[in-house]
């Protein structure tokens, strides 16, 4: 029972770890937290799907687009910060 409680997560901890993962990493436990739920849960992978759907388009936005459009806003927000 206790070694089904660690690995059995809810959605909500699923989506959260699913958005980490590309940020922070995730630990050994939780990688395979993740695996065992998104081998389950066809919400959550369809999830994991559009989530890496979204990155890489943003991506590929950055790569075609190194800046421009944001670099009035870069601008704004360091005269913000002074
Ligand atoms: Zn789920």
């Amino acid at each position: 029972m206790g070694l089904m409680r660690i690995l059995l997560l809810s959605c909500k901890k699923a989506a959260a770890m699913i958005d980490r993962r590309g940020v922070a990493g995730l630990n050994g436990v939780q990688r395979v937290q993740l695996w065992v739920h998104l081998s389950i849960c066809q919400g959550c992978k369809s999830f994991e799907h559009q989530s890496d759907a979204i990155d890489r388009i943003l991506e590929h936005e950055r790569d075609v687009d190194p800046g421009p459009r944001t670099a009035h806003l870069e601008e704004r927000i360091i005269d913000a910060l002074k």
